[in-house]
């Protein structure tokens, strides 16, 4: 593929949070970019179950690449899959076979589901990453509903109004919290021969506590804001099967026990992405239990420093001066602040300079848990706020509102909401696929 090249090529691969703000963070350099991702969007994954649950239509979250960046004269923006990188030749190959040459490569591919090994569970037990994942869990839980409708037989309308959400981490606290408002809140009185508000909702998550990344006391919180939700939260409780009528969970003590459920949602597991391995084989680098490419302190691969990998798909460290290095947790700000100090450390190698090492702030956690519910964990100089319920609620919505990216986006966001929040529908209902495929 043609560049110019008498400027330092850079190829960015992935334009999610890392990819996105290292790019941007290149604007105005005397560089060559081009910016490759598989898909032709920006997407803003913190609010993804908002579609996943139809209280926002797609184009609210992602913003278009090449839209994002036609201002910025130094990027050219390829839709393309990236298969594999070939360090020695200092290319990247795309499924549709062209190569892209670098100078310097930043890899910001991400993360998808992991499903600890059986991932023929996926078919009964969609996760939620892309677009697509979210369209697919929206028109399962609506036609959970319709199913239900037309069911004559007890027990297989009751398995159809039953919900399972797999995994308590945020996005699992925020699907069970929602899916709770929508049979309560949303679809009460559209339908003749069943009642919605009577669905089950159930958050099953293996370990003692929801938002494990949470101190204690929020996690209690949450919990307790789920449960005045109705939904039937069971800690400690390991999956251990599923199928396409429903799955098995495995109490710490006791037998194994059956819950029958035509809408299973996996939040459980995440893995890095597989260019991440391929990289690690290529360049003799490490990769972590989840698949993340260990990398040295400024975010470069041992041996190769013109290739830095971020985000999601890295196993980094935060070096503060003075403290121990530790681990960075995938969240968007780590993978933002690491777009950040990658295009630095290109510049400053660009000039001749050294290299500076990743530090990364943190300035706490959130979760929303449905209507007026939600917990709020922030760093702050004068040690940690934390606070929930209301109050938490609003901090969240203006927070994610905020983080948007582009300004129609965050007005559709905030009327959809506003009205959302007066008339408790959710007006993205729409599914055009109605055969079930489990
Ligand atoms: C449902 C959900 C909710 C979340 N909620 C929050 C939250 O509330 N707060 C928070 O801080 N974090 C949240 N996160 C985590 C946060 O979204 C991630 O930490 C962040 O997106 C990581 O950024 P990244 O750039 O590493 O990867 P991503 O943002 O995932 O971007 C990776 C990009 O690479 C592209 N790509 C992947 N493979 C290839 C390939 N082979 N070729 C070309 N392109 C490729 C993808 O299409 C994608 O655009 C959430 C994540 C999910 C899934």
């Amino acid at each position: 593929m043609a560049t110019n090249n008498d400027k330092p090529r850079i190829v960015v691969i992935g334009c999610g949070f890392g990819g996105l703000e290292a790019t941007r963070a290149l604007d105005g350099a005397q560089v060559d970019i081009t910016l490759v991702d598989r898909t032709n969007h920006h997407l803003f994954q913190p609010l993804l179950y908002q579609v996943a649950t139809a209280g926002l239509s797609a184009p609210a979250i992602a913003a278009p690449v090449r839209h994002l960046f036609r201002k910025q004269a130094n990027v050219t923006s390829l839709l393309g899959d990236v298969v594999s990188i070939d360090a020695a030749a200092r290319n990247v190959r795309l499924s549709d076979g062209n190569t892209l040459p670098y100078d310097h490569l930043i890899v910001a591919a991400g993360a998808t589901h992991s499903y600890f090994g059986r991932d023929e569970w996926a078919v009964h037990a969609p996760g939620l990453k892309t677009l697509h994942d979210a369209f697919e869990i929206r028109r399962r839980i609506l036609l959970a509903f319709e199913m239900a409708e037309k069911e004559g037989e007890p027990a297989r309308r009751d398995e159809c109004l039953t919900f399972v959400v797999i995994g308590g981490g945020p996005t699992g606290v925020e699907m069970a919290g929602t899916l709770a408002e929508i049979a309560r809140h949303t679809l009460p009185g559209e339908f003749r021969h069943i009642d919605p508000a009577k669905a089950r909702i159930l958050l099953v998550e293996g370990s003692p506590r929801v938002l494990q990344a949470m101190p204690e006391s929020l996690s209690a919180s949450a919990q307790r804001q789920l449960e005045k939700l109705h939904v039937e939260v069971r800690t400690a409780s390991l999956v251990t099967a599923i199928d396409e009528h429903g799955l098995e969970v495995t109490p710490p003590e006791g037998a194994p026990y059956r819950i029958g459920s035509r809408c299973i949602v996996w939040a459980a597991g995440v893995a890095a992405s597989p260019l991440g391995r391929q990289l690690a084989q290529a360049v003799g680098a490490q990769v972590d239990r989840a698949g993340r490419v260990v990398v040295e302190p400024d975010l470069s691969v041992p041996g190769h420093p013109e290739i830095s990998v971020i985000g999601d798909l890295a196993a980094a460290k935060s070096h503060a001066p003075g403290r121990e290095p530790r681990p960075v947790p995938g969240v968007s700000p780590g993978a933002k602040q690491m777009g950040r100090c990658a295009a630095a450390n290109i510049q400053r190698r660009i000039a001749g300079q050294p290299t500076k090492p990743f530090r990364y702030r943190d300035y706490g956690n959130l979760a929303t848990i449905g209507r007026n519910s939600a917990v709020v964990d922030l760093a702050t100089p004068a040690g940690p706020l934390r606070f929930s319920g209301w109050l938490a609620w609003v901090f969240w919505l203006f927070a994610h509102i905020y983080f948007l990216i582009g300004f129609r986006n965050r007005i559709v966001v905030l009327i959809d909401w506003a009205s959302a929040y007066w008339s408790k529908q959710r007006y993205a209902r729409v599914v055009t696929d109605i055969e079930p495929r489990q």
